[in-house]
């Protein structure tokens, strides 16, 4: 079963999805790691992220992949061509060339399909980011779209972006995130939109392990 968890930036998706996966006992696949590790590349080689060609041809030959110590559900750390990006794809530098490489439809076609791959052969799997229940798994068994206000998301943000040492202006964070989500959702090619059978959730005010119970209870409902 396919757990499709979509919304926008700093919506605490990541943050429960990958508890929701551990609750479950369930796969977790991040694929905003993925887009975020092909701008990470693109940067690195000095692609034009106008260059739809260059984008596509990059985002083919990547390899990226996630990975696991032992058998556990959770991800310790995404690879790229082999390295550890993991700290290298949440830069500043990233968040603001993410949206322009993942506009591109060539870009998406190939991680799609490597999402999809990804996926496949577990049992439940809990995808998390902006067209997972629109197009990369139209068939989910649930379908989640995260919300919070945006002053919620930025407060989120900002937080993490001081436990990583990184001092920004909370107005800035607010505008980059605005920025973001009005990219991903206006975008021509799988834009961030709520699937038309999606269970909306809120999470302003809510805990973590009240929206992880909330979705929980619906992954229950659905199996049963
Ligand atoms: O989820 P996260 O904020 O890390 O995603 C980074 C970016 O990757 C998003 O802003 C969006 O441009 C892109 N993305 C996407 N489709 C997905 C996941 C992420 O376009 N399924």
């Amino acid at each position: 079963m396919i757990v499709a968890i979509d919304g926008p930036a700093a919506s605490g998706k990541s943050t429960v999805a990958r508890a929701l996966a551990e609750r479950l006992g369930a796969h977790y696949l991040d694929t905003g790691a993925m887009y975020r590790a092909v701008a990470h590349a693109a940067l690195e080689h000095g692609i034009d992220l106008d260059d739809g060609a260059a984008l596509t041809a990059l985002a083919s030959v990547s390899e990226i992949g996630f990975e696991h110590a032992d058998d556990a559900p959770l991800p310790t750390a995404v690879l790229l061509d082999g390295a550890d990006v993991t700290s290298a794809i949440r830069t500043p530098e990233v968040d603001a060339a993410v949206s322009a490489v993942a506009k591109d439809p060539g870009v998406r076609r190939a991680l799609v399909a490597h999402q999809r791959a990804l996926a496949s052969g577990a049992d439940v799997v809990v995808v998390e980011g902006r067209d997972i229940g629109t197009v990369v798994f139209p068939d989910a068994g649930l379908k989640v779209f995260l919300t919070a206000s945006a002053e919620e998301r930025a407060r989120r943000r900002h937080v993490e972006m001081n436990e990583r040492g990184r001092a920004v202006d909370s107005q800035v964070v607010l505008e980059e995130l605005e920025r973001r989500d009005t990219a991903d959702s206006s975008r021509e090619t799988s834009p961030l939109a709520a699937a038309p059978d999606a269970v909306h959730v809120d999470t302003t005010g809510l805990s973590i392990a009240e929206v992880v119970e909330r979705i929980a209870a619906l992954v229950e409902e659905r199996v049963s």
